[in-house]
């Protein structure tokens, strides 16, 4: 079997994916998420002008070799255009090989490992009442676990908070309609002193059982994070997310050595090399690489496979921003592996659903990638071509003296 086709397709369906398909001269296809929210086009020249060139005439069925290829062939390494790039080669290769061999995905992986996995949903308000309210929500969504988000009193904009509650849902699948960043602000000191008062509410509405989650966003340095998890230790959180930018590895100790609140860490990193004093360590409890920036199915599988040596585990990273073909390879990778923690899901638009038709299913809070041969994801091509790629931007982020900080 050899490759005869690469194309790839942007459409913006509310907002921007790219995705790769991959065509066999057997007539298999196979698809790939190469979204990079806010540098989608980035992706898209690395893809069409120096990789899809390279498959043409190549083995599906070479995945290791060709994921080994790409990465040390290209000389320049890791980075998220690169692996995003590579990530969607992989996943449509795993694609077309279960397509192949009339199975899911899952089943080349070693099988399912449980019967479902549970998701956790985004909860937001500016204030408690309508933080409450989108908390009952997704409640009624479905959703067993939450992230909880809320606006800090003194600032206007926060990101993953809407002031409009009725808008919120709406809003999320709108972020990147935007011909340039929206700037939202930040105070530090404000958000330390309020975010233990929004859990001790939530635990009291909402009472001891509910796993919650918080993302703090990379805004916070190691010993604002370590006194923020030892003051939300009463509140039992499920996890705190990206307490500071972990690209200082090293700062997490600190962190840890103040708080027993599990820590999330990971959705922008793109190699096993972010990693390696975070989970060498034992400085995380949760891994949150998305298949489609990490560089697809094969690499993660590998970092999961690390991190299960010292019982940390699998937290795939699911905005909107992940299209469903990357949101599908993902769930076949959280049903087959053994030290699967939480997936990450917020759904897309209906009309995102119809330009990729998906077998996976959202039930009771719980995902299932389906029984269809493959990832389970097919491109109407034509409705794509309906919605064109729109320029856009993610925000940005200030303190209230107009210094730009950490996003
Ligand atoms: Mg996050």
């Amino acid at each position: 079997m050899k490759i005869v086709d690469a194309q790839v397709v942007v459409t913006s369906p509310g907002r921007n994916f790219v995705t790769l398909k991959i065509t066999t001269d057997e007539g298999v296809t196979g698809l790939g998420d190469a979204t990079l929210n806010g540098r989608e086009l980035a992706v898209v020249s690395y893809l069409r002008d120096h990789v899809a060139p390279l498959l043409i005439g190549t083995d599906p069925h070479r995945i290791e070799d060709t994921w080994q290829y790409l990465y040390r062939g290209a000389y320049w390494r890791r980075g998220p255009v690169t692996m995003a790039a590579i990530a969607a080669v992989d996943v449509a290769l795993w694609d077309i090989k279960a397509k192949v061999a009339g199975l899911p995905l899952y089943q080349l992986l070693g099988g399912a490992s449980r019967e479902r996995v549970r998701a956790y949903g985004h909860a937001g308000g500016w204030d408690l009442p309508s933080l409450f309210d989108s908390i009952r929500a997704r409640r009624a969504e479905g959703y067993q676990a939450i992230r909880v988000q809320t606006g800090v009193p003194g600032l206007e904009k926060v990101y993953g908070v809407h002031r409009d509650a009725a808008l919120a849902r709406e809003n999320a699948t709108r972020l990147d309609q935007r011909p340039s960043p929206v700037v939202e602000d930040w105070d530090t000191a404000g958000y330390l002193r309020h975010i233990p008062r929004v859990f001790e509410a939530v635990r009291e509405e909402f009472g001891p059982e509910l796993p919650l989650l918080h993302d703090a966003h990379h805004r916070l340095t190691p010993i604002q994070a370590a006194r923020l998890g030892e003051e939300l230790e009463p509140y039992d959180l499920f996890w705190l997310e990206d307490c500071t930018p972990a690209e200082n590895q090293e700062g997490l100790r600190l962190v840890r050595r103040h708080t027993r609140t599990p820590l999330a860490i990971g959705e922008i990193f793109t190699t096993v090399f972010d990693y390696q004093t975070l989970v060498g360590e034992q400085l995380i409890d949760y891994v949150r690489s998305a298949v489609t920036h990490f560089g697809g199915v094969t690499p993660l599988r590998k970092l999961f496979d690390y991190a299960a040596q010292y019982q940390i585990k699998s937290a795939i990273h699911g905005p909107e921003d992940i299209s469903p073909v990357g949101m599908a390879a993902a769930i076949h990778l959280d049903l087959a592996i053994h030290n699967f923690g939480i997936q990450e899901f917020s759904g897309h638009t209906a009309l995102t659903d119809e330009v990729f038709r998906h077998a996976y299913t959202f039930t009771d809070g719980h995902l299932h990638p389906g029984e269809e041969p493959g990832i389970g994801v097919e491109l109407d091509e034509d409705l794509a071509a309906a919605h064109p790629y729109r320029p856009a931007y993610l925000p940005v982020n200030r303190l209230l003296d107009g210094t730009v900080h950490d996003w």
